[in-house]
């Protein structure tokens, strides 16, 4: 399998290098030159399969065989996947007749971000021990990415992980998770400014080739290829286990980098050509409003209770956009350098009447958000996060269609406990494995807002990799 860039002029490289790359030397995102069919009764078939072998059937056409052979790749996916707390792995759960929480909690840090960063923590490592070489991740995070980021890194051979995150500006839970792991090969750094100052600092890293091939820099943000082909599998799954190719499926995926509902559009496109994907935002609507109403424009980021959708650029959209372009990555240029300078999109209508054939998108305001929260604890006693009770707040808006509605719950209630405890009046309590988190030692370090400082640390701190 190649892969190319939705830029165009980038080189098209292979899974490995794809993996460490991220982002193409183009600014395009990597994608693959086609998609791997899965066949009608291979789809039936993974209605009584474990979540692993379904895993590998999804995934392995995309790996190339001298990456990883197949006993190799299994072996890797099963040690993957073991590590979460339910056999099922993405167990499916019944709310009422024709919804279903598709629970994506149950890794390690408690968000559905653990099914493609366990998976890509291991890879990275099988890569790096094949090449003899070594590696410094660098990332910036507001909560979620950062803590599943470095609990599948610690500990691993060949890498370092330096994480930034804005001080005083993630939840007490999520900094924890990431500050707790004591694995010598974690670097927290809390930064004396905001998330978009650590993205900045992350992006000035990058742009300092000296620095970046001194310490041959990779990156683990939601653009790596790697982690969009896990994600894929579990709507393969679900849709199995509800009947699909035979019964028709809507998937109501929150979202705000559409990282996750891209996964769902390349299962689409795989074979789950009748299932619909329901873009499910919050306050912070870009997405809402170009599947509504064609208006793709940028505006002003509004803190909301689902912390992780608060974003104003969605990079992963330009993966959709590539095929609503009809794969010409000059088009694709040309339309991201329109919206980068005017703020709008060009061309909305006519994308947004292509993107609907599939695509559909609600938004769920804050205030509704707490109701659904405190509706759905009421009517069914299950507690859902505030990312979850969007895509609630979605299935709300929608008519019905005849189709069963797979609500992806994307965090565990306890990974937000002051929103949920808010809307329905009971605290959620963090699974066994976190039962003592308030009571382990924190280490972390913090910097000034500095290009030059963090770079220091950096350097300082990954001796191997100079
Ligand atoms: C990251 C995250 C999201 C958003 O996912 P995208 O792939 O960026 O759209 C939603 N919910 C939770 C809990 C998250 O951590």
């Amino acid at each position: 399998m190649r892969y190319i860039s939705t830029r165009g002029t980038a080189p098209a490289l292979g899974f490995e290098d794809v993996v460490l790359t991220g982002l193409a030397r183009d600014g395009g995102l990597y994608i693959p030159d086609q998609w791997s069919p899965v066949s009608a009764d291979e789809i039936r078939s993974f209605a009584g399969a474990g979540y692993g072998d379904c895993a590998y059937r999804v995934m392995r056409p995309y790996i190339d065989g001298f990456c990883i052979d197949d006993a190799a790749l299994r072996t890797l996916i099963g040690e993957t996947y073991a590590v979460f707390d339910n056999a099922d792995v993405a167990p499916l759960r019944q709310l009422d007749g024709d919804t279903w929480l598709l629970e994506l909690f149950h890794g390690p840090t408690l968000a559905f971000k653990d099914f493609a960063l366990q998976f890509l923590g291991r890879m990275f490592e099988h890569i790096l021990a094949k090449r003899e070489a070594r590696i410094t991740i660098v990332g910036a995070t507001s909560g979620d990415t950062g803590s599943a980021a470095i609990e599948a890194c610690q500990g691993r051979d060949n890498l370092d992980i330096f994480m930034l995150h804005p001080a005083g500006r993630v939840s007490d839970v999520q900094r924890r998770q990431m500050t707790t792991v004591r694995a010598p090969n974690v670097h927290n750094i809390a930064i004396d400014g905001t998330f978009d100052d650590c993205q900045d600092l992350v992006k000035g890293m990058f742009n300092d080739e000296g620095f970046r091939d001194a310490l041959n820099l990779s990156a683990v943000n939601s653009i790596n290829w790697a982690r969009v082909m896990a994600q894929i599998v579990y709507y393969f799954t679900a849709a199995a286990k509800l009947g699909a190719p035979d019964q028709p499926v809507s998937f109501v995926v929150p979202t705000g980098n559409f990282g996750n509902v891209y996964a769902g559009y390349a299962a689409h496109q795989m074979g789950l050509a009748d299932a619909r994907l329901i873009v499910a935002s919050n306050q912070n609507d870009i997405l809402t409003r170009f599947f509504e109403a064609g208006d793709m424009s940028i505006s002003l980021v509004k803190p909301s209770y689902s912390p992780s959708m608060d974003i104003q650029i969605s990079s992963n959209f330009e993966r959709l956009l590539f095929d609503l372009f009809d794969r010409d990555g000059a088009a694709v240029t040309s339309a991201i350098g329109k919206f980068r300078e005017t703020g709008t999109l060009p061309e909305g209508a006519r994308l947004r009447a292509a993107a609907g054939k599939v695509f559909s998108g609600f938004r769920t305001v804050d205030d509704d958000t707490l109701t659904t929260i405190r509706e759905t604890h009421a009517a069914n006693d299950i507690l859902v996060d505030p990312h979850t009770a969007v895509g609630l707040g979605a299935v709300r808006q929608m008519a019905a269609d005849g189709t069963q509605r797979i609500v992806l719950a994307t965090a565990h209630p306890a990974k937000f406990p002051d929103a949920v405890e808010k809307a329905a009046g009971v605290r959620p309590e963090l699974p066994a494995h976190l039962a003592d988190l308030f009571e382990r030692e924190e280490r972390c370090d913090t910097l000034a807002n500095d290009l030059a400082t963090v770079q220091a640390y950096v350097r300082d701190n990954a001796p191997a990799a100079a």
